[in-house]
């Protein structure tokens, strides 16, 4: 079925860093690229999707995540 593929993969596309959620980030990634949003949970404003490398900075505790 072709309805419940799509549906499948938005709901992979939504997906987010649950690690990187717990120091605080956003956490949304961006699946085409890879990359993540380093800015603090709730912030004003879309997403601001960095590299994978920054994501896992953030992820693992060794930056904060973007103000704003
Ligand atoms: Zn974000």
């Amino acid at each position: 079925m072709i309805a419940s593929e799509t549906k499948r993969l938005e709901r992979h596309n939504a997906s987010a860093d649950e690690r990187a959620i717990a120091h605080g980030a956003c956490g949304q990634k961006h699946l085409p690229t890879g990359r993540g949003c380093i800015r603090v949970v709730n912030h004003s404003g879309s997403c601001d999707f960095r590299s994978a490398d920054e994501m896992k900075a953030v992820a693992d505790g060794h930056a904060q995540p973007l103000p704003g």
